[in-house]
């Protein structure tokens, strides 16, 4: 195994009182586990601007690195050149660099169309300044015409200036093995650690897995679906398969693990401590 894996967190900013306090216990219990960096999510557009920034400054006053998600699509560099000044002057140095999904119903106008020219217009605009983590995606986007085709666009991002990458989630390690063979066939170098996504609930995997075209295997929906209205039992199952999940990946070579945590941590801190994270 890797010895020293690099151990991320993601939360996404909550939109209530309530929901700050839950991310504030998740991120206490978490930081314990002595992560790399938290993430924090950004919406498409820029819904979430005022939040994510806010949530990301909260992480960094309480000691640990904090990487704010920045998505491209409907927005004008004038607009990302200002979070990214804010992100600057506020001393943030991590970001996490993606295109973003087309909002539904009217589109604004975008002065970018795919994540590696927002990697470009960084490097252009702040040099050094940002360690940049982009998407990579061992099932393959669901836009993309074809797996070489989605290789390509990864092979662009990492040239574009990436320093390394987070993938999409998934639940067949060989995906993710097979993506690396071909990343280094392909000479695209940068680390890239697998997204973790832990079971909590069957129909939320379902919505999630449809939209973003990570791939529930055939076995493990059955198994998950057998568990109907039992979440105990369903956890616990989906416990045991994660961090299998993530042992395997460790062991065959992953630089790291970063955790979807949906602003939960009991599961997760224990799949670390399972691991002897
Ligand atoms: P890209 O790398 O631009 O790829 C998008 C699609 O376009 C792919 O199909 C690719 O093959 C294709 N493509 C790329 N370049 C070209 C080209 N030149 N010509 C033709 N096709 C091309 N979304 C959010 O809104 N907010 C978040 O905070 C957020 N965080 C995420 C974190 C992680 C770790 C991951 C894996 C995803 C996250 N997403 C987030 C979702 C992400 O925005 C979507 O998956 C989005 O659809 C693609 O983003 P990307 O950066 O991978 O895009």
């Amino acid at each position: 195994m890797n010895n020293t894996p690099v151990i991320s967190f993601e939360f996404f900013p909550p939109k209530t009182a309530e929901g700050m306090t839950k991310l504030h216990a998740a991120r206490e219990q978490l930081a314990q586990l002595r992560p790399k960096f938290f993430s924090v999510t950004f919406g498409a557009g820029g819904s979430t601007r005022d939040r994510t920034l806010e949530t990301v400054l909260e992480i960094k006053a309480r000691g640990t690195e904090a990487a704010p998600h920045l998505s491209c699509i409907s927005s004008t560099r004038d607009e990302i050149l200002a979070i990214l000044t804010q992100y600057r002057e506020q001393g943030i140095r991590h970001l996490v660099a993606l295109r973003g999904d087309h909002p539904s119903g009217e589109v604004a106008a975008s002065d970018f169309h795919y994540a590696n020219e927002l990697v470009e217009f960084i490097r252009k605009e702040t040099g050094d300044w940002f360690e940049i983590e982009v998407a990579a995606y061992p099932e393959f986007h669901p836009e993309s015409p074809s797996a070489r085709a989605d290789l390509e666009a990864f092979k662009r991002k990492a040239n574009a200036g990436a320093n390394a990458a987070i993938t999409q989630y998934f639940y067949n390690a060989d995906a993710y093995f097979r993506f690396m063979d071909e990343c280094t066939a392909m000479g695209i170098s940068i680390p890239v650690v697998p997204g973790v996504m832990p079971i909590y609930n069957f129909a939320q995997l379902s919505r999630f897995s449809a939209v973003c075209g990570a791939e529930i295997p055939r076995w493990l929906r059955l198994r998950l679906q057998d568990y109907g209205e039992d979440l105990p039992s369903l956890r616990s199952f989906g416990l045991d398969v994660v961090t299998e999940l993530c042992d395997r990946l460790l062991q065959g070579g992953a630089p790291g693990l970063h955790f979807y945590t949906l602003n939960q941590a009991g599961t997760i801190s224990t799949i670390c401590q399972r691991l002897g994270l």
